[in-house]
């Protein structure tokens, strides 16, 4: 699906157009990019099927932008605009407290272009002295500077994902080209990734390193080789394809998959049983033993096969010694989606829109649970509206064939710890999500006495992205982690896994450590339109790298079960 990259561009387009104050236009592109974001189709068939104008918000004009990007990978008004403000708008954009409209005046006044440069003009004290900025705006700049360059250069996995599959895709279009692996960090779906590796069987690699260094996709040609080309995309990372035969394909992916770290375990074990490990095999001497698929390799090795997300550290190596791996969860495992958000808080799409798209992706139940309270950053919930969407529910639940509609709620966790919601009201619904809302940060005894109060409510089942982090500008809260998953633990409460490509919270280490301490945890999409509910998968990932089996997920049991683990 192609949908998050054209909304993207739609999105960087009004971007640029903020900076002129073109503000009809900003809204107009703005509004596509929503309606593409939140599609719960694939973007390429509607195009396919001349339905684009169809479209809330894309009229003619945008229709064939959006035609455009879908062919060539990007929109030549959209490359025009970036030569026109030759600035790094990611990175820019990264620092808190900048926005395009501040990218145009510092670009115009001081010519800054990239991080370094606003640094520069920040400790010399320039930009304090532009109209319209002052020395608040300044010092803030400066402070959030570090936090924005620790991301940059590497980016995030549920964005480049979709990227990798598309290039995947255009080479198998190929005739020569057999298969196609995406492999890398992309593989092991570590959250944030630095380039993306392509590995092809074909006889022909001429054909197609031709071909991949005239994607439309690609800025610059850095390497072209006849069996190694690499490129820099449009997107600003940097981009592989290597060219191997059929028969020692599994050892250039297991090779090229990595990590490092598993590589040079295992290069070691071979040595120990007096062979030898590398991209082009395994080998007893002269001879060799296996290199056409991963699962020979490893089998010769006298190891069990080592799924792509646990081979970050060598821990992975001697489970699959020992046969101790995990018998991970897998991604057709989860069966309902229980934090959800609809248009009865700050949702995109109506709540019986969100329970089709649910139905769509086969799920058994899901659990709506929109915002209430007083959070003042969105819109939410009062008691009157809970009473309301609780009779749609029941309207629904008698409609729908083959899923149910758990009534949920996600409160906000207030200073003390206290859900800012009645407990009589909390008490009436099926599961209660508590989640912290707002940019306060306390320190590390205080925030963890916060959670650990929550998790003490018994309405409270479901702490929802437990750290508060935002990949790359908000880092993750301070808390006593040991606390926390003993507190939940104790008190039966379950630890998201948020799917968010932001979030990822939970994040893998702490999903492998909360398991240790015996907590029970639940992946949810946190979707706010149809098209979120699709990214279940990153959450499923992040869970697979925790090393989280079927039985640490409470959202893997049938409905029966399930309503027997909430226990209300
Ligand atoms: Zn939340
Ligand atoms: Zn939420």
């Amino acid at each position: 699906m192609q949908n998050e990259r054209v909304a993207h561009i739609l999105d960087r387009i009004a971007d640029y157009m903020e900076m002129d104050d073109d503000f009809f236009r900003v809204k107009a592109y703005r509004r596509a990019a929503n309606t593409v974001q939140n599609l719960s189709e694939d973007i390429e068939t509607i195009n396919e099927e001349g339905r684009l104008q169809e479209l809330p918000g894309i009229g003619k004009h945008i229709a064939a932008k959006i035609e455009e990007i879908l062919e060539t990978g990007t929109s030549l008004y959209f490359e025009k605009l970036k030569k026109e403000y030759p600035v790094d708008f990611d990175a820019l954009l990264s620092v808190e407290g900048v926005g395009p409209k501040t990218i145009k005046l510092l670009y115009k006044e001081l010519g800054v272009e990239t991080l370094d440069d606003l640094e520069h003009h920040a400790r010399r004290h320039h930009i304090r002295r532009i109209k319209g900025m002052g020395d608040k705006k300044e010092k803030q700049i400066l402070e959030n500077i570090d936090l924005a360059r620790k991301n940059t250069g590497r980016k995030l996995l549920g964005h480049i994902l979709p990227l990798a599959e598309s290039i995947k895709h255009q080479l198998e279009v190929l005739k020569v080209v057999k298969t196609v692996e995406i492999a890398g960090s992309i593989r092991r779906r570590k959250e944030t990734v630095g380039d993306i590796d392509l590995l092809v069987i074909s006889d022909n690699s001429q054909e197609v390193m031709d071909y991949f260094v005239n994607l439309p996709l690609v800025e610059e040609v850095i390497v072209k080789g006849p069996l190694k080309s690499t490129v820099i995309l449009k997107e600003g990372l940097d981009c592989d394809v290597r060219v191997f035969e059929e028969d020692v394909f599994g050892a250039a992916l297991m090779y090229f998959t990595g990590s490092k770290e598993l590589n040079v375990e295992l290069r070691k074990m071979a040595i120990a049983q007096n062979m030898k490990l590398s991209e082009y095999g395994l080998f007893q001497g002269e001879e060799m033993v296996a290199a056409s698929t991963e699962t020979e390799i490893f089998q010769a090795m006298g190891l069990d096969y080592i799924p792509p997300e646990l081979r970050e550290t060598h821990e992975a190596v001697e489970a699959a010694v020992s046969h101790k791996l995990p018998d991970l969860i897998g991604y057709n495992d989860i069966k309902g989606d229980l934090h959800i958000h609809s248009n009865w808080s700050d949702g995109k799409n109506t709540l019986e829109d969100m329970v089709w798209e649910c139905q769509e992706l086969g799920y058994e139940y899901l659990a709506i649970a929109d915002h209430c309270g007083y959070l003042h950053v969105t819109r939410s919930m009062d008691e009157k509206d809970i009473k309301n969407q609780s009779t749609e529910i029941d309207r629904l639940n008698e409609k729908m064939e083959n899923i149910t509609i758990l009534k949920g709620l996600e409160v906000n966790i207030g200073p003390d710890g206290n859900p800012d919601v009645d407990n009589t009201l909390l008490q009436e619904m099926d599961l209660v999500v508590a989640g912290i809302h707002s940019g306060e940060r306390k320190d590390f005894f205080e925030m963890t006495q916060i959670m650990v109060n929550a998790m003490e409510n018994e309405n409270v089942n479901i702490i929802s992205h437990p750290t508060n982090r935002r990949m790359p500008e908000r880092p993750e809260y301070d808390l006593n982690l040991d606390k926390i998953f003993e507190a939940a633990s104790e008190t039966n409460t379950f630890l998201e896994i948020n799917s968010n490509p932001v979030r990822l919270d939970l994040k893998d280490v702490y999903v492998k450590k909360a398991i240790q301490y015996n907590c029970k945890l639940v992946i949810n999409s946190d979707a706010h339109s149809q098209n979120q509910l699709h990214n279940m998968h990153l959450g499923i990932a992040t869970a697979r790298r925790g090393w989280a089996e079927k039985e640490d997920i409470i959202n893997s049991l049938d409905l029966k079960d399930l309503l027997k683990v909430l226990n209300r």
